[in-house]
């Protein structure tokens, strides 16, 4: 039951795509050659949440809708500052924040890959194709127009080279701040809070941004589902304030809160557990 959801899902995807999707990034539509189509092709269980990045008028809104909202944190601070207050600034994620790799994820999809693949991520960073989430530029340059300054933070590992990507991917999109002050980049660890606090020392921190809980306080990262969720409900009120949350269904934390890792392999066993995670909650007929 659960093969014959997805592939209606994927159909709707696939026409979608095929007739109503507006012009795109360059970058997106650059495809590898169409894989044949097979039954695990079909079935590929990815399909569905990386057509709607690909496709969805809504996936973009909502960026335009978190960063909207950082706008309005920022207007909000910077009519609270007072002579003497620390100057201020906006901490944020890089990757599915204000960059998105969905070209990646259709590359998955077109060789029938159905779990991240670190290894073609890795491959994938240096050749640069990433592209500005929709209205990062605009809210950042927006900072930097109004003295706001930009820190960078991110958890990325492509080896020793792993800064010089990331800084050189900031710099060919032209985003503000790109430069070694404003980017940290963690390889050996995702806890983003020494840096975060360290920033915090200097600056008063408007907002933070990302599309992991864990971009926002360490204290998220748990493995349980609920004590996840419970935590995020206690914090409830700093969302769209303190914390700006953007769209990621394909991966994150709330992938290893369920599989007890964040990238779980290409395993039947794996392909079960995401199937019980779908089912958490399924009507019963009578
Ligand atoms: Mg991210």
């Amino acid at each position: 039951m659960l093969a014959s959801i997805i592939a209606l899902g994927t159909a709707a995807g696939y026409a979608s795509a095929s007739t109503s999707q507006p012009s795109v990034e360059a970058a997106q539509q650059e495809q590898a050659p169409a894989a044949e189509s097979t039954t695990s092709d079909v079935g590929n269980i990815l399909t569905v949440a990386v057509a709607w990045k690909q496709t969805a008028a809504e996936y973009k809104a909502l960026y335009h809708q978190a960063f909207n909202i950082a706008r309005m944190q920022v207007d909000l601070a910077l009519a609270n500052q007072k002579p003497g207050d620390k100057p201020l600034a906006i901490i944020t994620d890089l990757d599915d924040t204000v960059l998105l790799p969905v070209n990646y994820w259709g590359y998955l999809i077109n060789n029938n890959m159905d779990f991240f693949d670190d290894a073609i991520w890795d491959k994938w960073i240096p050749q640069y194709k990433m592209v500005a989430s929709p209205g990062a530029l605009d809210f950042l340059n927006y900072c930097k127009e109004k003295g706001v300054e930009v820190y960078y933070v991110s958890n990325r590992d492509q080896g020793p080279r792993t800064y010089k990507y990331a800084l050189t991917q900031l710099k060919r999109l032209k985003f503000p701040y790109a430069d070694e002050t404003h980017l940290t980049v963690n390889r050996d660890t995702s806890n983003k809070e020494p840096r975060q606090n360290e920033i915090a020392q200097t600056y008063n921190v408007i907002s933070y941004l990302g599309d992991n809980l864990n971009d926002f306080r360490r204290v998220y990262y748990v493995k349980d589902v609920d004590e996840r969720t419970k935590l995020m409900e206690q914090d409830k009120d700093l969302y769209g304030s303190k914390f700006i949350l953007l769209p990621n269904p394909t991966d994150g934390h709330w992938v290893r809160a369920i599989f007890g890792e964040s990238e779980p392999a290409a395993t039947d066993e794996n392909r079960a557990i995401w199937k019980k995670a779908a089912t958490r909650s399924a009507w019963k007929q009578k």
